[in-house]
Protein backbone atom coordinates (compact mmCIF):
# COMPACT_ATOMS: atom_id res chain seq x y z
CA UNK A 1 0.00 0.00 0.00
CA UNK A 2 0.75 3.79 -0.54
CA UNK A 3 0.60 6.11 2.77
CA UNK A 4 1.55 9.30 2.98
CA UNK A 5 2.83 11.32 6.10
CA UNK A 6 -0.57 12.57 6.74
CA UNK A 7 -1.22 8.45 7.21
CA UNK A 8 -3.59 9.10 3.85
CA UNK A 9 -3.92 5.30 1.72
CA UNK A 10 -2.82 6.45 -1.68
CA UNK A 11 -4.78 4.42 -4.05
CA UNK A 12 -6.34 6.39 -6.61
CA UNK A 13 -3.43 7.80 -9.93
CA UNK A 14 -5.00 10.06 -12.37
CA UNK A 15 -2.42 9.53 -15.28
CA UNK A 16 -2.57 11.64 -18.60
CA UNK A 17 -1.64 9.84 -22.13
CA UNK A 18 -1.39 13.32 -23.72
CA UNK A 19 -1.17 17.16 -23.35
CA UNK A 20 -3.10 17.47 -26.65
CA UNK A 21 -6.55 17.79 -27.85
CA UNK A 22 -9.31 18.01 -30.45
CA UNK A 23 -10.85 20.88 -28.47
CA UNK A 24 -9.07 24.14 -27.00
CA UNK A 25 -12.02 25.17 -23.92
CA UNK A 26 -11.24 28.87 -22.72
CA UNK A 27 -10.34 27.74 -19.20
CA UNK A 28 -8.03 24.75 -20.25
CA UNK A 29 -6.07 25.86 -23.16
CA UNK A 30 -4.89 28.85 -25.48
CA UNK A 31 -6.07 28.63 -28.96
CA UNK A 32 -2.81 28.64 -30.54
CA UNK A 33 -1.29 26.17 -28.13
CA UNK A 34 2.54 24.64 -28.56
CA UNK A 35 2.29 21.04 -27.46
CA UNK A 36 5.46 18.65 -26.35
CA UNK A 37 7.40 16.98 -28.57
CA UNK A 38 6.91 13.24 -28.91
CA UNK A 39 9.75 12.33 -27.92
CA UNK A 40 9.65 13.75 -24.27
CA UNK A 41 5.83 12.11 -23.84
CA UNK A 42 5.57 8.21 -22.31
CA UNK A 43 5.42 5.73 -24.65
CA UNK A 44 2.22 3.04 -24.35
CA UNK A 45 4.57 0.44 -23.17
CA UNK A 46 6.14 3.55 -20.93
CA UNK A 47 2.39 4.07 -19.56
CA UNK A 48 1.88 0.83 -19.07
CA UNK A 49 4.76 -0.30 -17.19
CA UNK A 50 4.05 2.71 -14.82
CA UNK A 51 0.49 2.04 -14.46
CA UNK A 52 1.40 -1.93 -13.52
CA UNK A 53 3.57 -0.58 -11.10
CA UNK A 54 1.04 1.66 -9.93
CA UNK A 55 -1.33 -1.31 -9.47
CA UNK A 56 1.42 -3.45 -7.97
CA UNK A 57 2.34 -0.46 -4.74
CA UNK A 58 -1.38 -0.44 -4.22
CA UNK A 59 -3.28 1.71 -6.74
CA UNK A 60 -7.04 0.22 -7.10
CA UNK A 61 -8.38 2.88 -9.51
CA UNK A 62 -6.91 4.63 -12.61
CA UNK A 63 -8.09 7.23 -14.17
CA UNK A 64 -6.85 7.72 -17.75
CA UNK A 65 -7.10 11.29 -18.84
CA UNK A 66 -5.15 14.29 -20.91
CA UNK A 67 -5.38 16.40 -22.71
CA UNK A 68 -8.13 14.31 -24.84
CA UNK A 69 -7.23 10.83 -23.45
CA UNK A 70 -9.29 9.50 -26.82
CA UNK A 71 -6.81 11.02 -29.25
CA UNK A 72 -3.56 9.30 -28.76
CA UNK A 73 -2.90 6.99 -31.28
CA UNK A 74 -3.36 3.45 -30.19
CA UNK A 75 -5.05 4.46 -26.76
CA UNK A 76 -6.69 1.06 -27.14
CA UNK A 77 -3.82 -0.85 -27.13
CA UNK A 78 -3.34 0.42 -23.18
CA UNK A 79 -6.70 -0.04 -22.47
CA UNK A 80 -6.77 -3.57 -23.63
CA UNK A 81 -2.81 -4.09 -21.73
CA UNK A 82 -4.32 -2.28 -18.42
CA UNK A 83 -7.92 -4.73 -18.26
CA UNK A 84 -5.50 -7.37 -17.14
CA UNK A 85 -5.52 -5.69 -13.67
CA UNK A 86 -9.09 -5.88 -13.94
CA UNK A 87 -8.89 -9.83 -14.08
CA UNK A 88 -6.54 -10.25 -12.15
CA UNK A 89 -8.56 -8.54 -9.49
CA UNK A 90 -5.40 -5.89 -8.32
CA UNK A 91 -7.26 -3.09 -9.93
CA UNK A 92 -10.88 -2.37 -8.86
CA UNK A 93 -11.45 0.39 -11.74
CA UNK A 94 -10.39 1.57 -15.05
CA UNK A 95 -12.25 4.82 -15.99
CA UNK A 96 -11.21 7.63 -18.27
CA UNK A 97 -12.28 11.67 -18.01
CA UNK A 98 -13.21 12.51 -21.74
CA UNK A 99 -14.70 15.49 -24.06
CA UNK A 100 -16.64 12.63 -26.09
CA UNK A 101 -16.24 13.63 -29.07
CA UNK A 102 -14.41 10.07 -30.28
CA UNK A 103 -16.58 8.01 -27.98
CA UNK A 104 -19.11 6.64 -30.52
CA UNK A 105 -15.80 5.29 -32.28
CA UNK A 106 -14.20 3.76 -28.92
CA UNK A 107 -17.11 3.34 -26.73
CA UNK A 108 -17.31 -0.44 -27.51
CA UNK A 109 -13.73 -1.25 -27.35
CA UNK A 110 -13.82 0.51 -23.62
CA UNK A 111 -16.51 -1.52 -22.31
CA UNK A 112 -14.40 -4.80 -23.69
CA UNK A 113 -11.42 -3.30 -22.24
CA UNK A 114 -13.23 -3.62 -18.93
CA UNK A 115 -14.25 0.35 -18.49
CA UNK A 116 -17.45 0.42 -16.74
CA UNK A 117 -18.12 4.14 -16.18
CA UNK A 118 -16.99 7.20 -17.64
CA UNK A 119 -16.64 10.88 -16.59
CA UNK A 120 -17.83 13.53 -19.73
CA UNK A 121 -17.03 16.85 -19.82
CA UNK A 122 -20.05 18.83 -21.53
CA UNK A 123 -20.46 22.52 -20.16
CA UNK A 124 -23.26 22.93 -22.49
CA UNK A 125 -26.21 21.46 -24.84
CA UNK A 126 -26.51 24.85 -26.78
CA UNK A 127 -24.55 24.21 -29.95
CA UNK A 128 -23.44 27.75 -30.46
CA UNK A 129 -22.40 28.29 -26.48
CA UNK A 130 -20.64 24.84 -26.46
CA UNK A 131 -18.47 25.84 -29.94
CA UNK A 132 -17.93 29.49 -27.90
CA UNK A 133 -16.39 27.63 -24.81
CA UNK A 134 -14.80 24.69 -26.66
CA UNK A 135 -13.77 26.56 -29.44
CA UNK A 136 -12.90 23.40 -32.06
CA UNK A 137 -15.64 20.91 -30.50
CA UNK A 138 -19.10 20.63 -32.55
CA UNK A 139 -21.54 19.28 -29.73
CA UNK A 140 -23.16 17.10 -32.26
CA UNK A 141 -20.17 14.82 -32.12
CA UNK A 142 -20.56 14.38 -27.84
CA UNK A 143 -24.10 14.02 -27.75
CA UNK A 144 -23.79 11.13 -30.72
CA UNK A 145 -20.74 9.63 -28.22
CA UNK A 146 -22.89 9.61 -25.36
CA UNK A 147 -25.28 7.51 -27.19
CA UNK A 148 -22.75 5.32 -28.39
CA UNK A 149 -21.48 4.94 -24.75
CA UNK A 150 -24.91 4.58 -23.15
CA UNK A 151 -25.46 1.68 -26.01
CA UNK A 152 -22.48 0.38 -24.53
CA UNK A 153 -23.51 0.37 -21.77
CA UNK A 154 -20.83 2.73 -20.04
CA UNK A 155 -22.19 4.70 -16.89
CA UNK A 156 -21.37 8.02 -17.33
CA UNK A 157 -21.10 11.19 -14.93
CA UNK A 158 -21.18 14.42 -16.53
CA UNK A 159 -18.59 17.35 -15.78
CA UNK A 160 -19.67 20.78 -16.31
CA UNK A 161 -17.79 23.57 -15.00
CA UNK A 162 -19.74 26.57 -13.74
CA UNK A 163 -18.84 29.61 -15.70
CA UNK A 164 -20.70 32.35 -14.23
CA UNK A 165 -22.14 34.28 -17.78
CA UNK A 166 -21.66 31.82 -20.15
CA UNK A 167 -23.68 28.45 -18.56
CA UNK A 168 -24.87 29.44 -15.60
CA UNK A 169 -28.50 29.73 -17.68
CA UNK A 170 -28.52 26.01 -18.48
CA UNK A 171 -27.87 24.45 -15.23
CA UNK A 172 -31.37 23.82 -14.57
CA UNK A 173 -31.82 22.16 -18.19
CA UNK A 174 -28.53 19.78 -17.71
CA UNK A 175 -29.79 18.62 -14.36
CA UNK A 176 -33.10 17.98 -16.26
CA UNK A 177 -31.47 16.27 -19.25
CA UNK A 178 -29.25 13.99 -17.00
CA UNK A 179 -32.26 13.31 -15.21
CA UNK A 180 -33.62 12.11 -18.64
CA UNK A 181 -30.64 10.21 -20.10
CA UNK A 182 -29.73 8.58 -16.67
CA UNK A 183 -26.52 10.59 -16.32
CA UNK A 184 -25.36 11.87 -12.56
CA UNK A 185 -23.85 14.90 -12.99
CA UNK A 186 -20.84 17.32 -11.23
CA UNK A 187 -20.42 20.68 -11.37
CA UNK A 188 -16.71 22.07 -11.35
CA UNK A 189 -15.52 25.41 -10.18
CA UNK A 190 -13.01 27.34 -12.47
CA UNK A 191 -9.62 26.72 -10.96
CA UNK A 192 -6.73 29.25 -11.07
CA UNK A 193 -4.48 26.85 -13.33
CA UNK A 194 -2.09 28.78 -15.81
CA UNK A 195 -2.22 32.13 -16.87
CA UNK A 196 -5.05 31.95 -19.32
CA UNK A 197 -7.54 34.00 -18.80
CA UNK A 198 -6.08 37.03 -16.64
CA UNK A 199 -9.01 38.89 -15.15
CA UNK A 200 -11.91 36.81 -16.78
CA UNK A 201 -11.01 34.35 -15.06
CA UNK A 202 -12.01 36.11 -12.06
CA UNK A 203 -15.47 37.09 -13.86
CA UNK A 204 -16.23 34.00 -14.67
CA UNK A 205 -15.41 32.27 -11.49
CA UNK A 206 -18.83 31.08 -9.96
CA UNK A 207 -18.73 29.88 -6.76
CA UNK A 208 -21.06 26.04 -6.17
CA UNK A 209 -22.78 28.07 -3.24
CA UNK A 210 -24.68 29.48 -5.84
CA UNK A 211 -24.90 27.02 -8.68
CA UNK A 212 -26.59 24.88 -5.45
CA UNK A 213 -28.89 27.28 -4.23
CA UNK A 214 -29.71 28.57 -7.70
CA UNK A 215 -30.53 24.94 -8.55
CA UNK A 216 -32.34 24.38 -4.88
CA UNK A 217 -35.15 26.91 -5.92
CA UNK A 218 -36.55 24.15 -8.55
CA UNK A 219 -35.13 21.13 -7.44
CA UNK A 220 -35.67 19.23 -3.97
CA UNK A 221 -31.92 18.24 -3.18
CA UNK A 222 -31.30 15.72 -0.47
CA UNK A 223 -28.03 15.21 1.09
CA UNK A 224 -26.25 12.31 -0.09
CA UNK A 225 -23.20 10.44 2.03
CA UNK A 226 -22.23 9.39 -1.27
CA UNK A 227 -18.13 10.61 -1.40
CA UNK A 228 -15.49 9.67 -4.45
CA UNK A 229 -12.80 10.57 -2.11
CA UNK A 230 -11.79 13.66 -3.78
CA UNK A 231 -13.34 17.17 -3.46
CA UNK A 232 -16.86 16.68 -4.46
CA UNK A 233 -19.82 16.59 -2.37
CA UNK A 234 -23.10 15.00 -3.52
CA UNK A 235 -26.79 15.80 -3.24
CA UNK A 236 -29.86 13.27 -4.33
CA UNK A 237 -32.15 15.25 -6.74
CA UNK A 238 -35.72 13.67 -6.01
CA UNK A 239 -37.31 14.36 -8.82
CA UNK A 240 -34.84 13.17 -11.31
CA UNK A 241 -33.71 10.60 -8.94
CA UNK A 242 -29.88 10.94 -9.94
CA UNK A 243 -26.88 12.72 -8.27
CA UNK A 244 -25.65 16.33 -8.76
CA UNK A 245 -22.52 16.95 -7.59
CA UNK A 246 -20.19 19.94 -6.61
CA UNK A 247 -16.59 19.57 -6.89
CA UNK A 248 -15.24 23.06 -4.73
CA UNK A 249 -11.54 22.79 -4.53
CA UNK A 250 -11.46 26.43 -3.96
CA UNK A 251 -13.96 27.15 -1.23
CA UNK A 252 -13.77 24.03 0.72
CA UNK A 253 -11.41 22.26 2.28
CA UNK A 254 -10.98 18.26 1.47
CA UNK A 255 -7.57 17.53 1.34
CA UNK A 256 -7.29 15.53 4.96
CA UNK A 257 -9.30 12.80 2.43
CA UNK A 258 -7.03 13.19 -0.52
CA UNK A 259 -6.30 9.56 -1.92
CA UNK A 260 -4.83 10.23 -5.60
CA UNK A 261 -2.02 11.67 -7.13
CA UNK A 262 -1.64 12.35 -10.44
CA UNK A 263 1.22 11.80 -13.36
CA UNK A 264 1.71 13.64 -16.64
CA UNK A 265 1.93 12.50 -19.60
CA UNK A 266 5.75 12.72 -19.69
CA UNK A 267 5.65 10.83 -16.69
CA UNK A 268 6.24 13.85 -13.97
CA UNK A 269 3.75 12.86 -10.51
CA UNK A 270 2.18 15.62 -8.78
CA UNK A 271 1.54 14.78 -5.42
CA UNK A 272 -1.26 17.70 -5.32
CA UNK A 273 -3.17 19.41 -8.05
CA UNK A 274 -2.66 22.71 -5.71
CA UNK A 275 1.45 22.63 -5.06
CA UNK A 276 4.19 22.66 -7.76
CA UNK A 277 6.56 19.60 -5.99
CA UNK A 278 6.72 16.84 -8.53
CA UNK A 279 8.81 13.61 -9.11
CA UNK A 280 10.44 12.40 -12.27
CA UNK A 281 9.59 9.24 -13.27
CA UNK A 282 10.48 9.01 -16.84
CA UNK A 283 14.40 8.81 -15.70
CA UNK A 284 13.92 5.47 -13.61
CA UNK A 285 11.33 4.27 -16.10
CA UNK A 286 13.90 5.20 -19.39
CA UNK A 287 17.18 4.45 -17.22
CA UNK A 288 15.87 0.63 -16.03
CA UNK A 289 14.25 -1.71 -17.69
CA UNK A 290 13.26 -3.52 -14.43
CA UNK A 291 10.62 -1.68 -12.20
CA UNK A 292 13.09 -0.93 -9.12
CA UNK A 293 14.32 2.24 -9.84
CA UNK A 294 10.47 3.14 -10.80
CA UNK A 295 9.57 1.71 -7.30
CA UNK A 296 11.88 3.61 -5.51
CA UNK A 297 10.74 7.14 -7.58
CA UNK A 298 7.04 6.09 -6.77
CA UNK A 299 7.67 5.49 -2.99
CA UNK A 300 9.99 8.77 -2.85
CA UNK A 301 7.18 10.61 -4.07
CA UNK A 302 4.51 9.39 -1.65
CA UNK A 303 6.25 10.12 1.37
CA UNK A 304 6.59 13.48 0.12
CA UNK A 305 2.94 14.13 -1.00
CA UNK A 306 1.65 17.61 0.75
CA UNK A 307 -1.25 18.27 3.37
CA UNK A 308 -3.00 20.59 1.54
CA UNK A 309 -3.25 23.05 -1.55
CA UNK A 310 -2.86 26.75 -1.84
CA UNK A 311 -5.63 27.71 -4.35
CA UNK A 312 -7.09 31.03 -3.60
CA UNK A 313 -9.23 33.34 -5.83
CA UNK A 314 -11.31 36.12 -4.79
CA UNK A 315 -13.35 39.11 -5.75
CA UNK A 316 -11.29 41.28 -8.12
CA UNK A 317 -8.16 39.30 -8.12
CA UNK A 318 -7.06 36.08 -9.16
CA UNK A 319 -3.62 34.18 -7.81
CA UNK A 320 -2.43 31.37 -10.00
CA UNK A 321 -1.69 29.00 -7.47
CA UNK A 322 0.48 26.80 -10.04
CA UNK A 323 1.90 27.72 -13.09
CA UNK A 324 0.86 24.88 -15.28
CA UNK A 325 -2.20 24.62 -17.31
CA UNK A 326 -5.08 21.85 -16.75
CA UNK A 327 -4.11 19.39 -19.81
CA UNK A 328 -0.56 19.09 -18.84
CA UNK A 329 -1.89 17.82 -15.28
CA UNK A 330 -5.20 16.28 -16.50
CA UNK A 331 -7.87 17.74 -14.43
N1 LIG B 1 -10.15 16.30 -22.34
C1 LIG B 1 -10.81 15.61 -21.30
C2 LIG B 1 -12.02 16.36 -20.84
O1 LIG B 1 -12.21 17.53 -21.21
O2 LIG B 1 -12.80 15.75 -20.07
C3 LIG B 1 -9.92 15.26 -20.12
C4 LIG B 1 -8.95 16.30 -19.64
S1 LIG B 1 -9.67 17.79 -19.00
C5 LIG B 1 -8.22 18.70 -18.57
C6 LIG B 1 -10.32 17.21 -17.44
C7 LIG B 1 -11.34 18.11 -16.78
O3 LIG B 1 -10.70 19.29 -16.37
C8 LIG B 1 -12.50 18.54 -17.67
O4 LIG B 1 -13.72 18.20 -17.02
C9 LIG B 1 -12.35 20.02 -17.78
O5 LIG B 1 -13.60 20.65 -17.87
C10 LIG B 1 -11.63 20.35 -16.50
N2 LIG B 1 -10.88 21.60 -16.53
C11 LIG B 1 -9.96 22.02 -17.42
N3 LIG B 1 -9.46 23.23 -17.08
C12 LIG B 1 -10.08 23.59 -15.93
C13 LIG B 1 -10.00 24.71 -15.06
N4 LIG B 1 -9.18 25.73 -15.31
N5 LIG B 1 -10.80 24.72 -13.96
C14 LIG B 1 -11.64 23.69 -13.70
N6 LIG B 1 -11.76 22.60 -14.46
C15 LIG B 1 -11.00 22.55 -15.57
FE1 LIG C 1 -9.35 19.52 -24.25
FE2 LIG C 1 -10.47 18.64 -22.02
FE3 LIG C 1 -8.90 20.82 -22.00
FE4 LIG C 1 -11.25 20.96 -23.17
S1 LIG C 1 -10.89 20.58 -20.99
S2 LIG C 1 -9.29 21.71 -24.03
S3 LIG C 1 -11.49 18.97 -23.98
S4 LIG C 1 -8.26 18.79 -22.44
Amino acid sequence: MMIDPYSRVINYVRVSVTDRCDCRCIYCMSEDMTFLPKKDVLTLDELDRLCSTLVRLGTTKLRITGGEPLVRTSIMELFRRLGRHLQSGMLRELTLTTNGTQLSRYADELRSAGVKRINVSLDSLDADKFKAITRWGKLKSVLDGLNAAKSAGLIIKINTVALKGVNDDEHNDLVAWCGEQGFDLAFIEVMPMGDLMGPNRVDQFMPLTLVRSRLAERWTLEDSDYRSGGPARYVHVAETGRRVGFITPLTHNFCESCNRVRVTCTGTMFMCLGQEDSADLRTPLRTSSDDVLLEHAIRNAIARKPKGHDFKIERGRSEVAVGRLMNVTGG
